[in-house]
């Protein structure tokens, strides 16, 4: 464990639903040094709570796969699952302070509602059919088909989030506009992966986030939930994903170049930090034996700014 000296703190959080990939592996070891080249402190977070998609072993495997980099963390693992009456209470604090809403309406319901499906992962804008319509959440419980309910973010009207990230630079999102209220506890009765983060940074004091790109839009949602819940949000960097040689983002769901797979073949871990090194601007005197032999040449100032192609490694 390395003693803190000052006061950046950051996170490595993993989703255990498969195992990583060579995209995962350059982020985690970019939040790490991210963290480290300043002497700060890290804190390993699990984020399990989709029980459908965390899949038996994965935790192992990245444990293995991080000590295989080098990739240490202070303090015990915090795991999500669990500790739902956490996050409950903070829903409960968002709903009390007006925030929160219930929610019933269907994926079907929002998809024919929504005037233009939205690009990319971020799924149609929710048109507010539920937002003051039911008085009490009985009310709407006996209004639901099936008596489950969601609970969403009542995001505010004409508000613009902005931010100078780190990495991705100045940022700004109209988040009623673009993106629209935002489920923060799923009908099956779990917190949503929005609300789940912002209370799990807010209670590790966590004020530096590095991870991809394709975050962007929940990072503009999470700003707005930190101050609900009157905290800061943290310093944001968001990287630009690794793309595969047919220009696909990497992905755990279609098996794109695991490190699990790659260790299988013999491939060492001066390999893979050498790819993590080239690809981020690292400069690199000798050959990296562990994530720790990065320090020194670390610059994030030097890290492209566009999307990092996998191209295999080269015979070394
Ligand atoms: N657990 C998420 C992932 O593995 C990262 C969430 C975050 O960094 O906020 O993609």
């Amino acid at each position: 464990m390395h003693p803190s000296t000052s006061s950046v703190r950051g996170r490595l959080a993993p989703s255990p639903t498969g195992a990583l990939h060579l995209g995962n592996v350059r982020s985690f070891v970019l939040t790490w040094l991210a963290a480290r080249c300043n002497g700060g402190w890290i804190e390993l977070r699990i984020e399990d709570l989709d029980a459908p998609r965390v899949r038996e072993g994965a935790v192992d495997g990245m444990l293995d796969d991080f000590a295989w980099l080098g990739l240490d963390w202070d303090g015990d693992p915090r795991f999500q699952a669990g500790r739902i009456a956490e996050f409950r209470a903070r829903l409960t604090q968002l709903a009390e302070q007006g925030q929160a809403y219930p929610c019933i309406c269907s994926r079907r319901d929002i998809e024919a509602a929504a005037s233009a499906p939205h690009a990319g992962d971020e799924g149609p804008i929710y048109p507010g059919t539920c937002r003051g319509r039911f008085d009490t959440v009985d009310e709407a419980r006996r209004a639901s088909a099936d008596g489950r309910l969601a609970w969403r973010f009542a995001v505010p009207q004409g508000r613009t989030v902005s931010w100078k990230d780190r990495i991705a630079g100045a940022q700004s999102f109209d988040v009623a506009a673009q993106l629209g209220d935002f489920v923060i506890w799923k009908k099956d009765d779990e917190p949503a992966y929005q609300l789940a983060v912002v209370v799990d940074d807010g209670i590790a004091g966590i004020n530096q986030v590095v991870r991809g790109d394709d975050l962007l839009p929940s990072a503009a949602r999470q700003v707005l939930l930190h101050e609900a819940l009157q905290q800061a949000s943290p310093e944001w960097w968001h990287l630009p994903l690794v793309h595969d040689e047919d220009g696909r983002r990497m992905a755990k769901r279609t098996g794109d170049a695991t490190l699990q797979a790659l260790r299988a073949e013999g491939c060492s871990v001066a390999q893979i930090l050498t790819w993590v090194a080239e690809s981020s601007g690292i400069r690199l005197t000798r050959l990296p034996r562990q994530a720790a032999d990065l320090l020194a040449g670390f610059d994030p100032d030097r890290i492209p700014r566009e999307a990092v192609t996998w191209r295999g490694l080269l015979e070394r």
